[in-house]
């Protein structure tokens, strides 16, 4: 066991069993042995490699939709704001690819909001050349018009799930077994904020539920909806939750997520359907494969390969195959948008 697994073990014993977001919450952010708190996770030697990590096209290409979006509301002055940024490389590539948009960057002041010390350190050194200020959360980002980027953000923050039962749920939480921590079923009960699943979940069935992010979508909604702007969250995940996706990765591969708390990325698929609901804006839904195609990303592709050779060249073919593809990023990641009633959608959406 970890040195947070004894602590995790300790504290059940004393006052009993915890929420699955509760361990979440202590093994990504424990301020001594959180997962994100002690290391940079990213990278292909690291636990997970994303999106911006992969490909400096995935950055770029995001860049532009938002810049797009900024000249169709009436290029305002703004808040440029991320959530979890991690190295700071999609922040960086949005703001190299809209460099060239007049006005632009002279209209903008960049805000992250990160909770890892470690990372706040790698992002400053990858933004090094721009006026940065950090935040803890979403609640601190200026009333101001909000352009916002979100890549596997909201699939880290803690969720609770829970068992249909006839009319109620069963809440796994984690506690204490045979093999050290694992799960136990609380007795059925109503859940308030599952009472419109009732509907649509047959016995047995797992729902997760993420009580961060009501909060959080009241808060990037109330800007765009008062101010104007746009967001756009980029996660893996479903249409609507439905199942277990509690996962555990470590050194690129699946993990028991109860077997060393602290040193194992834990995360579960996003319920788009969720934070949708929770804004008062518009929305649009679309895959990450169909909306990098429909913003161009064959021909960029196409540009820089004729830059490169070798493995070069390989390595950016298979990138550009791995953002995209069906059978990879492609349609397990969704982009959802966020903006006013009356603006049209960013570009790629639809
Ligand atoms: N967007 C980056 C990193 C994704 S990993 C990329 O695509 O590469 C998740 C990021 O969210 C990390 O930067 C992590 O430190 C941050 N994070 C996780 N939980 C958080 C929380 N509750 N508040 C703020 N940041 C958080």
């Amino acid at each position: 066991m970890t040195p947070l697994g004894d602590i995790l073990i300790a504290r059940i014993r004393a006052t009993g069993p915890i929420t699955l977001a509760d361990y979440m919450t202590e093994c990504l952010l424990h301020p001594r042995y959180g997962y994100y708190t002690t290391r940079d996770p990213f990278g292909t030697a690291g636990d997970f490699i994303t999106a911006p990590e992969i490909s400096q096209m995935f950055g770029e290409l995001l860049g532009l939709a938002l810049a797009q979006s900024w000249l169709d509301q009436g290029s305002p002055a703004f808040t440029l704001a991320e959530l979890g940024p991690g190295r700071g490389t999609l922040m960086a590539d949005v703001l190299r690819a809209t460099r060239s948009v007049p006005g632009l960057h002279a209209a903008m002041t960049v805000h992250l909001v990160e909770a890892s010390p470690i990372l706040r350190s790698r992002q400053q050194a990858s933004l090094s050349t721009y006026d940065v200020q950090w935040h803890a959360s979403v609640h601190e980002l200026p009333q101001a018009p909000l352009y916002l980027v979100a890549n596997e953000f909201f699939d880290a923050l803690p969720i609770r799930q829970f068992q249909r039962v006839d009319a109620g749920w069963r809440e796994r939480l984690v506690t204490l077994t045979a093999d050290g921590l694992g799960f136990g079923l609380t007795a059925p009960a109503p859940v308030a904020a599952l009472a419109h699943r009732l509907g649509d979940t047959p016995q047995d069935t797992i729902v997760e539920y993420c009580p961060a992010v009501p909060a959080i979508l009241a808060d990037i909604g109330s800007r765009i909806t008062n101010h104007g702007g746009t967001a756009m969250i980029i996660d893996y995940g479903d249409r609507i939750s439905n199942g277990d996706t509690f996962q555990a990765m470590k050194s690129n591969a699946f993990a028991n997520p109860f077997s060393n708390p602290g040193e194992a990325d834990l995360t579960a698929h996003v319920d788009f359907a969720a934070l949708a609901a929770a804004s008062p804006t518009a929305h649009a839904l679309t895959t990450q494969g169909a909306f990098l195609t429909r913003l161009g990303i064959t021909s960029r592709s196409e540009r820089l390969a004729r830059t490169l050779v070798g493995s070069s060249l390989q390595s950016h073919l298979a990138a550009t195959r791995r953002l995209t593809h069906d059978q990879e990023m492609g349609t397990l990641f969704k982009v959802l948008a966020l903006f006013p009633m009356a603006s049209p959608p960013p570009p790629g959406m639809t």
